[in-house]
């Protein structure tokens, strides 16, 4: 499926709450092993609190932000519909910002914020948001990471002061830091070593970009967790675990007024840091196809197609610089969406239906935005008998077909009208509304972004559309990676989880 919204926590994914769009799994993978997570207490997603017709829609209320004299930014979304809030922590620190040799360092100080402060033991923390009856959880992705807590509103204090506590004091000793490093090499193990597809987009991603940051895994390459140090992770800390570097943001049944008193009590003490500078690091053009094979035992082979495109950088007036770039974006979304946002889309019908359909199953995604280069991908897995080549040439060929005769109007119109509905239906939740919030944020994007989207991506016309699948799918932004099944060895056991590692 094509999203142009962070969708809900997947269930086959546990504990991955991908905070950036266009995240069916293969884009999940791409990004990394995306967002990784770490508390157990929160794996699935709230159940959507159900509105009464008679309540006022929750777009209706206004969204508030401002900013802390130490440069922190507070956004409070107020949501009266049930007597629950959503507490949620983003700084904008992920995966892109490390630097070769501390792979994975982003995602292990993620998981040493649960190990305690001056006034906390390790775990401490998840037991006390336990005991207000909430439940919480963390992730990190390239582009950001994230703490959150649910709980019941009138405890939103409790759970503020021990997330700023922790923000601002963070402290554990190398023993707590080497056990838990031994907690994430097993993660890696088994989100990633133990995975054929994973590994398949890890050597994707480590081809498709050279200079860019998103060239390395989020999780980290294993012979930088087997050399990481306890100050790698502090310097991190101290780095980028800055006021003017993070976002609370608040959801629920909650009054601005409150949350800000609130964050001014407990934030605002936290003197206030430069965020350091950052170095663009920008991925040189490509000029010519690459192509890699991945050997792994595996049940089927598997293909995916990754094309450079622009993505998305303002929803603003724009400027005569990236109007085209934008756009381009934009309509890259609603190609994919008509490729595979519905059953019996394109990709579908012509690749894994009928007689002598050449898939079992298709899919495209398309990146839309994020702080990083962003890509439009094309995978399938080929069906019984035929090869992955002959995928990867019938993937291309309903790009090529789109570029020479176009789309239908109502093929337009049922992605569109099917997005209408999908932002409707985001907001029965208070927890997808404070993740897409803070998910703007971490973009630089405005807080309205999600309706300025929507209004964007229905004003696409069949001709822009048509335009870039002739633009952007030549040989030479173009990468493919193969996943060439081996034998399974029946006999192998499977992985025994170290303890620690938490299961959701
Ligand atoms: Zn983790």
């Amino acid at each position: 499926m094509t999203r142009i919204h962070p969708p809900a926590i997947p269930s086959d994914l546990p504990r991955a709450l991908p905070p950036t769009p266009g995240f069916a799994l293969r884009s999940a993978l791409l990004a990394g092993g995306m967002a990784l997570f770490t508390a157990a207490s929160a794996q699935s997603q709230p159940a959507a609190a159900l509105a009464p017709a008679t309540f006022p829609a929750p777009s209706a209320q206004k969204t508030e932000q401002f900013m802390l004299s130490n440069g922190m930014t507070v956004i409070v979304k107020p949501d009266r519909r049930a007597p629950t809030a959503i507490n949620m922590l983003w700084v904008r620190v992920g995966a892109m910002d490390e630097v070769d040799g501390t792979s994975g360092v982003a995602h292990v100080l993620e998981h040493m914020l649960f190990k305690g402060t001056p006034d906390l033991k390790p775990g401490e923390f998840s037991r006390r948001v336990a005991a207000l009856g909430g439940r919480e959880n963390a992730f990190t992705s390239r582009d950001s990471t994230g703490y959150f807590q649910q709980i019941p509103a009138r405890r939103l204090e409790d759970v503020m002061k021990l997330e700023a506590d922790r923000f601002a004091r963070n402290q554990w000793d190398d023993d707590e830091f080497k056990r838990e490093l031994e907690v994430v090499k097993e993660e890696r193990r088994m989100r990633t070593d133990d995975n054929p597809r994973s590994q398949l987009y890890e050597a994707l991603n480590a081809t498709v970009y050279q200079a860019s940051p998103y060239r390395r895994p989020v999780v980290g390459w294993m012979s930088d967790l087997d050399a990481m140090t306890a100050d790698d992770a502090r310097a991190f800390f101290q780095r980028w675990y800055v006021p003017a570097n993070a976002a609370v943001v608040v959801a629920g049944d909650v009054d601005p007024q409150e949350v800000r008193r609130l964050a001014e009590k407990y934030y605002g003490p936290i003197p206030a840091r430069a965020v350091p500078a950052r170095k663009p690091r920008e991925e040189p053009a490509q000029a010519g196809i690459r192509r890699i094979e991945f050997k792994a035992p595996a049940e089927q082979a598997y293909v995916t197609l990754a094309f450079k495109v622009p993505g998305l950088d303002s929803l603003a007036t724009q400027t005569p610089a990236n109007a085209q770039a934008n756009a381009d974006a934009l309509a890259l979304t609603v190609l994919s969406a008509v490729l595979d946002g519905y059953s019996g889309a394109r990709l579908d019908r012509a690749l894994t239906q009928g007689e002598g359909r050449v898939a079992d199953s298709a899919g495209s995604s398309n990146g839309l935005y994020g702080r990083g280069p962003q890509l439009f991908i094309l995978d399938g897995v080929p069906a019984q008998g035929k090869t992955p080549e002959q995928v990867e040439a019938a993937l291309r060929e309903q790009i090529a077909k789109v570029a020479r005769e176009g789309v239908s109007e109502s093929e337009l119109n049922r992605v569109k009208t099917q997005w209408v509905a999908g932002e409707v239906y985001k907001l029965d939740s208070v927890m997808n509304q404070a993740r897409e919030l803070g998910g703007y944020w971490v973009q630089g994007l405005p807080l309205d972004s999600g309706e300025r989207l929507i209004e964007r991506l229905r004003g696409v016309t069949a001709e822009q559309v048509k335009t870039v699948a002739a633009r952007y799918f030549g040989d030479d932004q173009l990468t493919v990676a193969i996943l060439r099944p081996q034998p399974i060895d029946k006999n192998r056991k499977p992985r025994a989880p170290v303890a620690g590692v938490r299961q959701d």
